[in-house]
């Protein structure tokens, strides 16, 4: 059977994974750490475990590596949908925007401009232009998400997912998010090796943040220039993503909770830049759209000022799901 689109992109999350300097994989191997990511849910789903990273309980032989991390294409697939959702309609939103307020003259010049020029971002922006088409797209891959989260994908079902470009020049925007955002879920599973934790017992609230902190410092301090950008927004939609598998916002006992994980982080980005901003809105109207939540604050410009009343609103949810 066919592998789900995104598998085509693992050799690139390798690739991050180069990029990171301060991460020690060398280390991690040399104390029993297997550098191959194990896959599970390869055959069409549904999801079983994000990820996780485990300890063989008898070692075969000194070279058998005795931790290994494990990731599910399933929700990889799922993360990338999330990505491509958010950010299209984010970008769309805006290259909208300006071709509204233009003249019928710089119209008919923009167009003309976008269809002479090759290069990979006027291809993706002339997509964009078709709001209709990245909306009836963004609601197929919604409706995609949900089945993968109760049962398996038919082989017809995954072939229509390589629609979606998956691996093409218009994809890379969507990609370099994605990357980073499945660096910084792997990451959150090393750093449970690295930083020491017992496996012999069912991981603490501190270990998880320890995780999250360490993951987050990495590619923090580690990524510069474009890949800084993709990194620190694909760290966001992985956090974000996790209420999508779990749309109850409950306490599941071992990790902070979903909303404080998000808004935790979000907090030491927006000081840098209120770009942010923007991709966690369209991420919560977004998970709105998929978990038929109907009372989200409307978006009102800026997005600075509408993502604080998602935070009030989004809290409030959490904390009624949780008494
Ligand atoms: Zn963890």
């Amino acid at each position: 059977m066919k592998c789900f689109p995104v598998c085509g992109l693992n050799e690139a999350i390798t690739k991050s994974f180069d990029k990171i300097i301060s991460l020690d994989i060398a280390k991690g191997i040399r104390e029993g750490l297997d550098p191959t990511i194990r896959l599970v849910d390869e055959q069409g789903g549904p999801l079983t475990t994000i990820a996780e990273i485990k300890e063989r309980s008898v070692l075969i032989d000194k070279d058998t590596p005795k931790r290994y991390v494990t990731l599910s294409v399933t929700y990889s697939q799922i993360l990338w949908m999330i990505c491509s959702i958010v950010m299209r309609n984010h970008d769309s939103i805006a290259i909208n925007y300006e071709y509204d307020k233009m003249s019928s003259k710089q119209k008919i010049d923009f167009e003309q401009e976008l269809l002479n020029n090759g290069s990979v971002i006027t291809r993706y922006e002339r997509e964009l232009l078709d709001e209709k088409k990245v909306l009836s797209d963004s609601a197929n891959m919604l409706n995609t998400i949900e089945i993968l989260s109760t049962r398996k994908l038919s082989a017809e079902e995954i072939e229509e997912l390589y629609k979606y470009d998956i691996t093409s020049d218009i994809g890379t925007r969507v990609n370099s998010l994605y990357v980073f955002a499945i660096s910084f879920i792997l990451l959150h599973e090393f750093s449970h090796h690295s930083l020491n934790h017992d496996f012999k017992q069912i991981g603490t609230r501190d270990e998880e943040e320890a995780a999250d902190h360490n993951a987050f410092w990495t590619l923090y301090s580690d990524m510069e220039g474009e890949y800084r950008n993709s990194a620190l927004l694909g760290i966001l939609c992985a956090l974000v993503s996790l209420i999508f598998i779990d749309t109850s916002l409950k306490d599941d006992g071992v990790h902070p909770l979903p909303i404080e994980r998000i808004f935790y982080f979000y907090d030491i980005l927006k000081e840098e830049s209120p770009k942010y901003a923007g991709l966690m809105c369209h991420l919560f109207y977004t998970w709105a759209v998929y978990s038929h939540d109907e009372n989200m604050p409307p978006l009102e410009a800026p997005y600075e000022d509408t993502i604080e009343k998602i935070r009030t609103y989004m809290l409030e949810i959490e904390h009624n799901n949780n008494e």
